[in-house]
């Protein structure tokens, strides 16, 4: 493996790293305040083409690889989740799902204007009911003639209030033989009558974001909206958490870093005993600490992305990926609390704001228990996987970057 980051990447890291830095962070505390998304951040990620990212040209896109769109994270969630909470939903679970299990008909007419920012995408998947239990949902899909008809609520769902076209996850058959073997998933555009959405406020973190519900109320869609096959939704749900996954592992490396850049310059300038924090070995241990996970958050999210860009199933080492940065982000979030003192107890420091945004990554997109579950079935040989009927394509330049 080659983890060099070539000349182009580093041009994106660094442009997504001053728009970051520049248009988000000095307002980021008043946003988050307000627990509302800053209104010009979707407008502004789409014109700068950060959520087509990996996406071919010929679908609209930047024509990078799948690399390119976890350094983005990384650079993304150093200065607020929220914002890679965007890419998450966006860009690897409705964006790359279309562009995995479309057909041309669905990726020319829904994939082209997400990728571009035209539209901005969501997923929904969780139910008031049913959460990491996903096969037992219970929103329901009924064909009458070319169209479904689709009932039930999703909530908790990111960017619920904002997109344009949401991955719909709905039961078409009761009878399947499991549970899982009963749900198809679906393209739905927000705007179609019966669709209701709201807004879900008094959150922990990511308040800078837009997380709501969305309800659907005898909504008619065409057959041409389902993506993939009937009986299929299941799979598809899990490919499109492989992607939506590598994204929230690389984004909360950018957090270990986040902390771990805080903490060094606090540690500096911070004088107790007649000397600089720093100098004390508790507090060199705890900065010591952020370093080694970063650079092993790193190294297995790059792991992940170079799997991708192999065109090789990386649903084991994503999820390992994601348990592990998710977990550290957390803990290191609150040691930069600590090694701030009581100025990390308020919001006048980011790292209270790191670890509130910190906790929810260890929920959404497979909980750490779920993760821990995943990992104990294929170390103890319970669990294998088994290739799908589409797997992500694996990357080639020349095909990414042409135009037609
Ligand atoms: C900020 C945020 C954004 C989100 N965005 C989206 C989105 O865009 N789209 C979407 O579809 N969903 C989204 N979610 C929902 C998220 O994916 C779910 O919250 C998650 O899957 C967990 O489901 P739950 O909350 O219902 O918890 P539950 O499934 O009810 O679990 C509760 C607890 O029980 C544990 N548990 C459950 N089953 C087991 C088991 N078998 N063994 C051991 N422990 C278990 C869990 O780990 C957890 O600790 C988001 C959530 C948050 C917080």
């Amino acid at each position: 493996m080659d983890f060099r980051i070539s000349a182009e990447q580093e041009l994106v890291q660094k442009m997504v790293k001053d728009f970051a830095q520049r248009e988000v962070a000095p307002t980021i505390k008043e946003w988050d305040r307000k627990q509302e998304m800053k209104p010009e951040i979707l407008p502004r990620m789409a014109e700068l083409g950060i959520l087509g990212v990996c996406i071919p040209v010929r679908y609209g896109g930047q024509g990078m690889d799948y690399l390119t769109l976890g350094l983005v994270c990384e650079e993304l969630e150093a200065v607020d989740t929220t914002l890679r909470v965007i890419m998450s939903v966006h860009t690897g679970l409705c964006s790359l799902g279309i562009f995995q299990w479309g057909s041309e008909d669905q990726k020319q007419n829904f994939l082209t204007p997400l990728a571009s920012g035209a539209k901005y995408g969501a997923f929904g998947l969780t139910e008031p009911g049913v959460g990491s239990d996903v096969a037992n949902l219970t929103a329901s899909a009924k064909l009458d003639g070319d169209e479904y008809i689709l009932n039930g609520e999703k909530t908790w769902i990111s960017l619920a209030t904002k997109a344009h076209t949401v991955l719909w996850f709905a039961r078409t058959s009761e009878s399947a033989k499991h549970p899982h073997a009963g749900i198809c998933a679906f393209i739905l555009d927000i705007d179609r009558d019966g669709v209701t959405t709201g807004d879900l406020h008094g959150k922990l973190g990511v308040r800078a974001g837009s997380t709501g519900w969305i309800n659907c109320q005898d909504v008619r869609i065409p057959v041409g909206n389902r993506l993939g096959e009937e009986g299929e939704g299941f799979k598809i749900a899990m490919s499109c958490l492989d992607n939506g996954r590598y994204t929230v592992a690389s984004g909360a490396t950018g957090l270990i870093r986040a902390c771990l850049d805080a903490s060094v310059a606090y540690a500096k300038e911070r004088q107790a005993f007649g000397k600089a924090i720093a100098s004390f070995q508790l507090v060199q241990q705890k900065i010591a600490r952020m370093a080694k996970d970063y650079e092993a958050s790193r190294l297995l999210y790059m792991q992940s992305g170079w799997l991708k860009n192999q065109g090789i199933r990386n649903t084991r080492e994503t999820s390992i990926a994601k348990w592990f940065a998710t977990d550290a982000s957390f803990e290191h979030a609150s040691e930069a609390i600590q090694v701030h003192g009581a100025y990390g107890f308020s919001d006048e420091y980011d790292v209270e704001r790191y670890m509130r945004n910190a906790r929810g990554a260890m929920i959404y997109e497979g909980s750490s228990e779920i993760q821990t579950l995943i990992q104990a079935g294929y170390a103890l040989g319970l669990r294998e996987d088994a290739s799908l009927r589409r797997e992500l394509p694996a990357y080639d330049a020349e095909y990414w970057l042409a135009e037609k």
